[in-house]
């Protein structure tokens, strides 16, 4: 590709709507454009980053034994009705009507089509097992679009679904994907960590998400010092430091203005361990739909919503209106575990805790000395805190708790039959019996991936792009106006692409410097430089994005280039 031929618009200044490092350097640098909330343009540069992830994966899930197709876009309403997710979904899922009248929806996830497919076409164990994948478009109409291609309305997933005759064969499936996935992250040259995951709303059993470890990522994630576990905090479980109360009376206490755990804390001179942290919600879906409930967690800990909806068997739950709060007979600010009306929850670490100060449920007031077994009635213990940095790991009681951020670029599920048995996907096993299939689903955010590798690929003048899904491996950059410069940047430029490297000539009137910061900017490993001085000397420049710099022969240049970025893929 000749560069002055080159579509990609660069920007000087850096697009004030853009928060992240990854979204700022993709826009400067020319690889996407914004076409509406959500939804992106992939220009040139972008898309050949874009195929080249694709290429990594695909190789690695073709390796392990999957079968690429191609599933539609658009998704009849039946399927999903015949699921159960046509009500369960959520506004996440962009529902229309056609012509005809007919309902339908963009596919956030495929599922439904593929268990359809498999329902009418799966006969026997022979067929199984059975490993399917595509890289396809997703559309989720996201609340909240942002930070680019990180989270998209629509984006680029690579989804796969196995189907096996039994779990032994789903859980060897499992661990093919876990291993898999830990090929294709290398090979994309990332820092990463595989977590215990939560389920979500998909369902099933085991579940394991890939984070790219990154300040800007949305996840919170934590690992042990000492031995292998590592957990999303929506799902982390730990020992939290013991607390010693002192056992006495009930009493309550006047907090005027202290609604605050800190506030309270510091007017009664005590450490805000020693509260008890009531938080009231509105539970939404599930068997407890619209129901009001409390929880309660120690005041020096944090609510894991999560595993409170989990408890609950909810969708989610979200903070309880003024009126709500009212209903159940206490007031924001003094709420505490006792007397109330509807069920109350309690952190399962706070089982036999004493000497607690909690919310009296009046105006100005709380309650000191609180005894969990003595004090309180029929309140369900379960597993509610956030683990912290510094916790005692539970799998090896050794090892103290980390915490870091991650994005999350993969995730696998065993789903167990979740959606194979509502959609029928039915074969004859061994012994000639009707049998439901079990399956497992194994996504990849391949757009998103493209900005993780961003967040942790760049510096201050630009992306730094690994060898192997760079835009272009290399550029040949002519200097100056002679005509010996630019036919030997041709030659050079043409070798290179014989020897089938991906090559860009910069071949555009500018000054060195434009040239030299567009490369870096863009991220090109490889720099080659052809001008004057150096054919004079015969001894041309090659300089990597990295800082090393090398010289060669005009006629050793080519080979030169080759061995550099051979090197820097394994490096
Ligand atoms: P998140 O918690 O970030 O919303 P998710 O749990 O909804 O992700 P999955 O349903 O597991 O995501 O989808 C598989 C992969 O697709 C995710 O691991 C992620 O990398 C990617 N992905 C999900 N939603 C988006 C989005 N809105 N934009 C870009 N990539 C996404
Ligand atoms: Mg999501």
């Amino acid at each position: 590709m000749r560069y002055s031929k080159l579509f990609s618009p660069t920007l000087r200044d850096t697009p004030a709507d853009a928060e992240v490092v990854s979204h700022q350097l993709l826009l400067r640098a020319g690889f996407i454009r914004r076409v509406t909330s959500g939804i992106y343009d992939y220009l040139p540069l972008g898309l050949r980053v874009l195929r080249n992830v694709e290429r990594i994966v695909r190789e690695e899930m073709n390796r392990a034994g999957g079968q690429e197709l191609l599933m539609p876009m658009v998704q009849p309403s039946e399927f999903w009705q015949k699921s159960g997710r046509w009500e369960k979904y959520g506004p996440e899922l962009l529902r229309f009507k056609d012509r005809h009248g007919h309902e339908s929806c963009l596919g956030p996830t495929h599922e439904e089509v593929i268990c359809d497919l498999m329902s009418r076409e799966l006969r026997s164990y022979k067929q199984l097992p059975m490993n399917l994948y595509q890289v396809q478009n997703k559309f989720r109409d996201e609340i909240r679009p942002r930070f680019g291609l990180m989270r998209g309305r629509e984006f680029v997933m690579k989804d796969a679904y196995s189907f096996h005759a039994n779990d032994e064969c789903l859980a060897a499936e499992y661990q093919n994907m876990f291993e898999t996935y830990h090929r294709i992250f290398h090979r994309l040259g990332l820092k990463f960590r595989a977590v215990e995951a939560d389920n979500g709303s998909i369902g099933g059993s085991a579940s394991h998400e890939f984070h790219v470890l990154a300040d800007s990522g949305e996840d919170l994630i934590t690992h042990c010092s000492h031995c292998e576990y590592a957990a999303n905090v929506e799902k982390a479980v730990s020992k939290p430091q013991t607390y010693q109360g002192s056992d006495s009376s009930l009493t309550e206490v006047d907090t005027p203005y202290q609604t605050a755990v800190e506030d309270v804390a510091a007017l009664l001179k005590v450490a805000t361990s020693s509260l008890l942290k009531t938080l009231i919600f509105h539970v939404d879906g599930g068997e407890n739909d619209g129901q009001v409930v409390a929880a309660c967690v120690r005041g020096s800990d944090q609510l894991q919503d999560i595993k409170l909806a989990r408890a609950l068997g909810a969708t989610e739950v979200v903070l309880a209106s003024a009126e709500e709060i009212a209903s159940i007979g206490t007031i924001t600010g003094f709420s505490g575990p006792m007397d109330l009306n509807c069920p109350v929850y309690i952190d399962a670490s706070l089982h036999d805790a004493v000497g607690l100060i909690a919310g009296a449920n009046k105006k100005g007031l709380h309650v000191s000395g609180l005894n969990i077994q003595r004090d309180l009635n029929n309140v369900i213990f379960a597993d509610l805190r956030q683990t912290q940095a510094g916790d005692t790991c539970v799998k090896c009681n050794i090892g103290l708790m980390e915490m870091s951020r991650g994005i999350e670029v993969g995730h696998i599920f065993e789903l167990g039959t979740t959606y194979s048995k509502p959609m029928d996907v039915l074969f004859q096993d061994e012994h000639g019996k009707r049998a439901v299939a079990t399956m497992g689903c194994y996504g990849i955010g391949v757009s998103r991936l493209m900005a993780a590798v961003v967040e942790q690929c760049h510096d201050d003048a630009g992306i730094t792009w690994p060898v192997n899904i760079a835009p272009f491996q290399a550029s040949v950059i002519t200097l100056g106006k002679s005509e010996t410069a630019f036919a030997a940047s041709e030659k050079v430029y043409q070798d290179l692409l014989q020897a089938g490297v991906d090559v860009v000539w910069d071949d555009r009137k500018e000054s060195p410097g434009v040239k030299f910061k567009d490369a870096e900017l863009i991220g090109i490993p490889l720099r080659i430089i052809v001008g004057d001085r150096g054919l004079d000397n015969d001894a041309l420049e090659l300089k990597t994005r990295w800082g090393a710099v090398e010289e060669a022969s005009l006629a050793d240049v080519c080979q030169k280039a080759q061995h550099m970025l051979a090197d820097m893929q394994q490096g």
